[in-house]
């Protein structure tokens, strides 16, 4: 199996990526956001938990998406791998991660960041909540609150995988293609 995890901030291009990747690789794509956006379009106890949250840029709790992945991994035992994005974005989520995966005996491939700096992923949320219609695109001060949580929450997670010898890192300014080129090479090496 391929399981890859990408990594990186909010608007470093992983959902872009990911689109891409699936399609390459034929993996199944598990976003955590876009299962929580689709709870909160479903109108489900979840969703509106998680809405209030999400409006404010801060996480959801670790148990709620590792729940979500847990189910999403049981209903594609047929998958030839994953692609998760945007999830593991806590250590403690990493290591629940590993658990579940050695319990279906794999494991992840490979972590590939995706480095772009503040000022450009602030300029790309804003530009995207033009027209994706989430509220945590729209707001600069929820996008700054956004940000920061993965710096103090998310980063440690890069080391998680650095120690288990899974990580490598690559610009994420450029063009999409260009992007996806050195992506692939990364992926074909793991
Ligand atoms: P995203 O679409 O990945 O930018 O996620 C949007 C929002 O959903 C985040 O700001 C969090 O509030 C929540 N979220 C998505 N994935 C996770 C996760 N793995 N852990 C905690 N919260 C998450």
């Amino acid at each position: 199996m391929l399981n890859l995890v990408l990594f990186g901030p909010p608007g470093a291009g992983k959902g872009t990526q990911s689109q891409k990747l699936i399609e390459k690789y034929q993996l199944v794509h598990l976003s955590t956001g876009d299962i929580l956006r689709n709870e909160i379009a479903n109108g489900t106890e979840l969703g509106l938990e998680a809405k209030k949250l999400m409006d404010q840029g801060v996480l959801v709790p670790d148990e709620v998406v590792i729940g979500m992945i847990s189910n999403k991994l049981d209903a594609n035992k047929d998958a030839k791998g994953f692609i998760f994005d945007g999830f593991p974005r806590t250590v403690a989520q990493a290591e629940a991660l590993d658990v579940l995966l050695k319990s279906k005996d794999t494991a992840i491939s490979g972590m590939v960041a995706l480095e772009v700096n503040d000022q450009e992923l602030e300029k790309r949320l804003l530009l995207r909540g033009k027209d994706s219609g989430r509220p945590d695109d729209a707001n600069p001060e929820i996008i700054r609150k956004r940000i920061e949580e993965y710096n103090t929450k998310t980063a440690p997670v890069a080391n998680f995988y650095k120690s288990q010898g899974k990580y490598v890192s690559i610009n994420g300014i450029g063009d999409i293609e260009g992007i996806f080129s050195e992506l692939t090479k990364v992926i074909d090496s793991f």
